[in-house]
């Protein structure tokens, strides 16, 4: 049996490899310079191109870009009227502006726990919480798998309740067929560098409905509008707007649409290279009684933002933080995703507590987020199943 590097033994390699990492290619750089030395380097005609680019890719009706994924899922709330008073119910397994928008918005975030086999929102427990007061439903597509649409859209629809879905980590899966984005009622995305395509800081919401469509572009921009069927009073000329909402500046600039546009090209080849990486993973993982594969639900064709390798804690001598450190002395830097959102301190203070959500904090305990991305060579996937393996087994309870 080989030893581990945290044991004295030899590295499965010399360089570290990181969890994510964006792919940045000549036409992208191109992309950025043309807008420099345009004439719009924000407000201009970038904007609209990318918005009918990602409807294309999507098959949404409308989208609306913004500054990052927070503002999105900032203006979504605020178009779906959550307000204060009201309850958004979202899953704690994801990063914190999934229930810090109902925050946003005065409104309560409420946790539902997960289904322990795919780690998504349990509808079940959605229903169960659902009260006169809900009024979105804030649903993450962990790892880039969907959620179960179909049954969280017709609990929403039946009881007037807006589905927002973080789509984060999902851009390139489909559900039944169609791609996510096209299916809820609004769908948020983010491009962060560690996102399955970037423009550095970009969000974006997706939706068919033209009255949501409306509303986010006012929250994106001031609340202003130049609209005069929006208008209260009489134009006093041409250069005329109003203030009807309070809005925000959450406007992305034209160098970001234009390095979101060229990223879009490649996102059918970073989706296969996604899929093929998870799929070598599945296949050494799934050997191992030490480990747990997350389960993939027939109707969501995933591509994957996030690997999420789950230790089976009965079959290991070691906990994950051992198991962790154990990757990173063998130059595999791995990430944790997610904290439960309602153990941070802030949550603590407006009277959350642990124990809210067993299945959620179960999988806490046991998860390791492996090394993910587009550039990774097949050198690069085999060292880290070869790490994950070595502890795995050296570690047999
Ligand atoms: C990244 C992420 C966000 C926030 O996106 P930003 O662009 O970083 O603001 C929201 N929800 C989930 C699930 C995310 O992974």
């Amino acid at each position: 049996m080989k030893k581990p590097a945290i044991c004295g033994g030899t590295p499965v390699r010399d360089t570290k490899i990181f969890y994510g990492h964006q792919y940045i290619d000549d036409d992208d750089i191109k992309a950025v310079v043309d807008v420099m030395k345009s004439d719009y380097l924000t407000c201009g005609p970038k904007i609209a191109e990318l918005e009918q680019k990602l409807c294309r890719v999507t098959g949404a009706k409308y989208a609306v870009v913004c500054s990052n994924g927070t503002a999105a899922l900032h203006i979504a709330a605020l178009a779906a009227g959550v307000q204060p008073g009201d309850e958004v119910i979202t899953t704690p397994i994801t990063f914190a502006a999934s229930a810090n928008c109902a925050l946003y918005c005065g409104a309560k975030p409420v946790f539902a726990d997960i289904n322990e086999e795919t780690y998504n929102i349990d509808p079940a427990c959605v229903e169960a919480l659902t009260t006169k007061k809900t009024k979105a439903v804030v649903a993450v597509d962990y790892t880039g798998q969907s959620v179960e649409l179909d049954r969280l859209l017709a609990h929403c629809h039946k009881n007037n309740i807006v589905l927002i879905e973080d789509g984060a980590h999902v851009i390139g899966t489909r559900y039944n067929g169609k791609f996510n984005g096209s299916i809820a009622d609004m769908t948020t995305l983010s491009f962060h560098p560690v996102k399955t395509v970037t423009c550095g800081e970009g969000g974006a919401v997706l939706t068919n409905s033209e009255a949501f469509y409306k509303k986010l572009l006012l929250y994106r921009s001031h609340g202003i509008t130049r609209d005069e069927t929006q208008m209260e009073h009489e134009p006093d000329g041409s250069w005329y707007y109003e203030q009807i909402a309070l809005g925000y500046n959450y406007r992305m600039t034209d160098m970001q649409a234009a390095l979101l546009i060229s990223q879009l090209d490649k996102l059918p080849a970073f989706s296969k290279r996604r899929k093929e990486i998870v799929k070598a993973y599945n296949e050494a993982f799934s050997k191992l009684p030490q480990l747990v594969v997350q389960k993939e639900i027939p109707e969501s064709d995933t591509t994957r933002h996030l690997y999420i390798l789950r230790l089976n804690s009965d079959r290991l001598t070691i906990g994950r933080k051992e198991f962790f450190d154990a990757l990173a002395a063998e130059n595999v830097c791995c990430n944790v995703h997610y904290i439960p959102t309602y153990c941070f301190p802030y949550y603590e203070k407006l009277g959350y507590h642990r124990g809210l959500c067993p299945k959620a904090e179960k999988l806490y305990e046991e998860i390791i987020s492996l090394p993910l991305y587009y550039a990774m060579s097949d050198q690069d996937v085999q060292d880290v199943i070869e790490a994950v393996t070595k502890i795995a087994e050296y570690y047999k309870a």
